[in-house]
């Protein structure tokens, strides 16, 4: 399960905002008869012509360029600014949106990547423009009724955030040792990592099997379920142990970034890296973090029971005496069949319904490619991958290389479609783009809310016990990996941070002993197979992005609890979550999560959502097993 953290640390470095935007399995065509949608994209929701983008790209950068050298902004000229950058940042997505877009069905385009990084940037120098200017003394000290007077008050927040940021800003000679110096070397060694993760991968050693050799890492999905036992223990371990023969470089890149970010976070005033990190990713504070992964570890029992009841299954199913995590890949025996994609879309409407009509109708509007807002017609040229895209006043649209019909490429679509709806509902509420995005993790847990609803309309829909119990492990298999690998890794780099400034680690070993002291509590088998402690090194995030694997805990538990609250009361639910899609980032998440949904992300309230699910779905998953014929 680990691989997909690395598939997702690759692809989120390139779109941002999306966990499940893993390429479709290789060499994998629809099959033989199987309808594909014909219809691509309607540009001219975007712009009449390529040409008329150009010219009109042109014109904005001459706008952009008298923007961004109008400074001294005060607080009686600053509401006409704001307003203006609005628009600015408005008009630049429209080209960055559609620029993506092109480029992802003609990934050799240059032109349309040109315009892409062209818009990008530009999208992202009036956000840094505008928060400097805001960083002025003058804004700190307006009252509510200056707000009011100036009409400033729909940018009381951004305001507050500038100056937050004030308060962790270095001098300039400081900044400029950081560009010169801090930020290449974090580049230079998640580089690094990268190319030895190339090199370990390409001496990976083929397994023998009936079918001719097979890859550990390509072939992963096809080995874990293997007849042969002896074969899935054997590509389990090489897995594993792919990258011991670069553990030590390995350790010391990671080790020298925690030392590098933790004297980053000091010179920002910060106690600490992940006190800085866990601010700016989650609003939250470290103690609030590590009182959150200290609740999850004490409810840990609960993914060993989970793991337990798969275990017995296998044991009942096989024979096998003493299963081992290298035979829970051979599941309820189920093996789902591809659909159509009208068969895929009529479950996808099927499974949002429940997020009341306003969700459900432009839903069903974006996933039916007559309306050109799809793309999935694969091609030579294409990206690998899928995305969404989307901004207030920018139509959204939704892309993926290709349709294949099986469960992982609908996760896909049901996840990225969902991030399009949000946008839409901003777009409609009217949202400024200063609030069209906020903290990664509360976009991504209204996306894996939909990939959890996309599993139990699968489960509700099924026709055998079998089936079923195959979409109850599917569902409880996304929520374990989402609260409690998440929690493990959490857990890991808070540990890692705290070692190291304590200088008590010092080499890979010492990291072999930090993770399995870790995963020991939690993972039914890790006391027995003391190779699972190796995994850290195939964990990318923990030096590519230090610090973002707790992300998709909070992730995880908010979309848990959205999911738990709608069983509850749907029709209240509907309601209560359309408000909170449409209100934007105008507030820190905490406070947006209370006033529309009614919890927060502090305290037990926030697990209990998680633990019920994988309570409750854990003994139906039992009691099915039950009822199944050997
Ligand atoms: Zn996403």
């Amino acid at each position: 399960m680990d691989n997909r953290r690395t598939i997702v640390g690759l692809c989120r470095a390139l779109l941002l905002t999306s966990m499940i935007c893993a390429p479709l399995a290789e060499g994998q065509q629809p099959p033989a008869g199987q309808q594909v949608a014909e219809t691509g994209f309607d540009y001219s929701r975007y712009f009449p012509s390529p040409q008329a983008e150009v010219q009109q790209r042109n014109e904005l950068m001459n706008r952009t360029e008298a923007f961004l050298h109008r400074t001294a902004w005060t607080p009686e000229n600053a509401s006409h600014a704001l307003d203006e950058g609005a628009t600015l940042k408005r008009s630049w997505m429209l080209h960055l949106e559609y620029c993506k877009l092109r480029s992802a069905d003609d990934a050799q385009d240059k032109e349309t990547a040109d315009c892409q990084s062209q818009s990008g940037n530009q999208s992202s120098a009036v956000s840094a423009f505008v928060e400097k200017e805001l960083e002025a003394p003058a804004f700190a000290s307006l009252s509510h009724a200056d707000l009011a007077r100036l009409h400033l008050e729909p940018y009381r927040y951004l305001m507050a955030e500038a100056t937050e940021n004030l308060r962790h800003l270095l001098p300039p000679s400081e900044q400029k040792l950081v560009n010169d110096l801090a930020d290449p070397l974090l580049g230079a060694w998640s580089d690094r990592y990268d190319a030895l993760v190339r090199q370990a991968a390409s001496e990976v050693k083929p397994i023998q099997t009936s079918s001719g050799p097979l890859n550990p890492i390509r072939d992963r999905q096809q080995l874990s379920t293997a007849a042969d036992r002896g074969v899935r223990e054997a590509a389990y371990r090489a897995r594993l142990e792919v990258y011991q023969p670069h553990r030590d470089v390995i350790a010391m890149t990671l080790l020298d970034t925690i030392r590098l970010e933790t004297g980053l976070a000091k010179a920002r005033n910060y106690p600490s890296a992940p006190a800085r990190k866990y601010q700016g990713r989650l609003q939250r504070s470290e103690p609030q973090v590590r009182e959150m992964l200290q609740w999850v570890q004490q409810n840990a029992d609960l993914l060993r029971q989970y793991q337990r009841v798969r275990a017995e299954r296998i044991a009942t199913l096989t024979g096998i005496r003493d299963v081992h995590s290298w035979d829970l890949g051979l599941s309820s025996g189920y093996v789902p069949r591809r659909l159509t994609f009208e068969q895929a879309r009529t479950l996808m409407v099927n499974a949002v319904t429940p997020l009341g009509k306003q969700f459900e109708s432009r839903f069903a509007w974006l996933v039916n490619p007559a309306n050109g807002a799809l793309d999935m017609n694969g091609g030579t040229r294409r990206q690998p991958g899928g995305f969404s895209v989307g901004y207030p006043s920018v139509p959204i649209a939704l892309y993926v290389d290709r349709f294949n019909g099986d469960l992982d490429s609908i996760a896909q679509l049901i996840h990225e479609a969902g991030h399009a709806i949000h946008r839409k509902l901003m777009s409609e509420a009217g949202v400024s783009p200063f609030y069209a995005s906020g903290p990664n993790f509360l976009s991504e847990a209204y996306a894996i809310f939909n990939e959890l609803l996309l599993w139990h309309e699968l489960e509700k829909e099924a026709t055998t016990p079998e089936e079923r119990a195959y979409y109850q492990e599917r569902l409880l298999d996304e929520v374990t990996f989402q609260i409690f690998t998440s929690a493990e890794e959490g857990e890991l780099e808070q540990g890692l941070y705290d070692s190291v400034t304590a200088g008590t680690i010092r080499n890979a070993d010492d990291i072999d002993k930090l993770n399995g002291g870790i995963l020991d509590p939690y993972e039914l088998f890790a006391p027995q197979e003391p190779s699972m402690r190796l995994n850290w090194m195939r964990k990318r995030l923990l030096i590519n992005d230090p610090l973002y694997l707790v992300s998709y805990l909070y992730a995880g538990l908010v979309a848990c609890k959205l999911y738990e609250m709608n069983e509850a009361d749907p029709m209240a639910f509907a309601k209560r979550y359309t408000a909170l899609l449409s209100e934007g980032f105008d507030a820190p998440a905490d406070d947006l999560l209370k006033r529309n949904m009614g919890f927060g992300l502090d305290g037990k309230s926030l697990l209990d959502g998680a633990l019920a699910l994988v309570r409750n779905q854990t003994s139906q998953l039992q009691e099915g097993y039950a009822s199944l014929s050997r």
